[in-house]
């Protein structure tokens, strides 16, 4: 079971296990919404596991948003964490799921830090302030892990994803990450004859995973990673590119060709969050990760042909 299985990640392991043999023939995959339930509230959490009675569950349902609502709404990022964290673990502990893989993010890792980052140092200082309230809700779960695997005996671990984009997105501008909000902003302004702004000044560095990818790598995490620790999902260090990078890219993509310009009075948010991916590479050193740019022209195109569905999207 899948939670907050309509959103990027979970719809990135939902086309993942579409192509796989495996999941096609000997699993069986339930992605939830919040439609299926208020997973902030207990009654409801409860009543999903009831119903669905899972042996092994992916748990994404969270409040996500990028720099500019973390930004502003820090106490929501850190009690809705909470509280979501909270009811799905106590859930699998009563119904006696046999695994639980959780999301945390590289944004939880401490600021001031030495480079690249690595597993061991998810509570070794104080996370960006950008982003405090929704980093120490992530960094609970690495706690709680090895607390209901101490007391009860439980079989929790998590994953670290870095940066993700994918098809799927919320493509709010004001509310979403910077792949997704440069995709729609480059969007209006082909449409409307603007330039093209990029917020802050272009020169934060991300490492980005291509959300089908990470469906794939959570998928075996959850078969075959046995350990409570969490583990970095991420392109290597060499594949981190600048914000203004970025942008090109969303705008080849794009197709589009007019004024780009930098809005400076913007935040740039945390300088960098570099991190190894060494544990990936030693269980997983086969695994080709998507190139950016790849992943970027099936974005781009995806949200082009559905701009008015598209969660966030100009027709929502
Ligand atoms: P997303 O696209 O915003 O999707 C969030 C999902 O959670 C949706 O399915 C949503 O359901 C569900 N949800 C939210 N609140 C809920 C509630 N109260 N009850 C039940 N379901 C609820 O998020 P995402 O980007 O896929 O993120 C998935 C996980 O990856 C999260 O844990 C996030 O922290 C982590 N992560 C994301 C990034 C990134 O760059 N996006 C980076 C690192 C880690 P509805 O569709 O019905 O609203
Ligand atoms: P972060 O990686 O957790 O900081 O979150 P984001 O995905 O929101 O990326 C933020 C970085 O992208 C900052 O350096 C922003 O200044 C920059 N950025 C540039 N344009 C945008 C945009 O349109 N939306 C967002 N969210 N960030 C932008």
């Amino acid at each position: 079971m899948v939670t907050g299985g309509t959103g990027l990640v979970g719809q990135g392991i939902e086309e993942w296990v579409s192509t796989d043999p495996t999941a096609q023939a000997e699993e069986e995959y339930i992605f939830l919404s919040s439609k299926d339930g208020n997973l902030l509230n207990m009654a409801e959490c409860r009543a999903i596991f009831e119903k669905h009675a899972p042996t092994h569950v992916i748990h994404l349902a969270a409040k996500v948003g990028g720099l500019f609502n973390n930004l502003k709404y820090k106490v929501e990022f850190y009690r809705e964490n909470m509280l979501i964290n909270d009811n799905v673990m106590e859930c699998c502990r009563i119904y006696k799921v046999q695994k639980l893989v959780s999301c945390l993010s590289t944004c939880v890792f401490p600021d001031k830090t030495t480079y690249p980052i690595d597993e061991t140092m998810v509570h070794a200082g104080p996370p960006h302030s950008s982003n405090e309230g929704y980093a120490y809700a992530k960094r609970m779960i690495d706690v709680m892990n090895r607390c209901y695997r101490d007391e009860y005996g439980c079989n929790f671990t998590s994953v670290i994803p870095t940066n993700i984009y994918g098809k799927h997105d919320n493509f709010s501008i004001d509310g979403g990450h910077v792949i997704p909000g440069l995709i729609h902003k480059c969007f209006l302004a082909e449409k409307n004859g603007t330039p093209f702004t990029i917020w802050g000044s272009g020169s934060p560095l991300r490492q980005f995973i291509y959300n089908v990818d990470l469906g794939a790598l959570m998928v075996w995490v959850l078969r075959s990673y046995d350990s409570v620790d969490p583990i970095i999902l991420s392109v290597g260090e060499e594949d981190e590119v600048s914000i203004a990078d970025a942008a090109r890219m969303v705008a080849k993509g794009m197709a589009y060709s007019g004024e780009v310009v930098f809005d400076t009075t913007k935040a740039d948010g945390q300088f960098k969050k570099t991190a190894s991916n060494a544990r990936l590479r030693a269980l997983r050193p086969d695994f080709k990760f998507t190139p950016m740019a790849q992943g970027l022209a099936e974005t781009c195109a995806w949200f082009k042909a559905n701009s008015a569905v598209a969660r966030g999207g100009p027709g929502c």
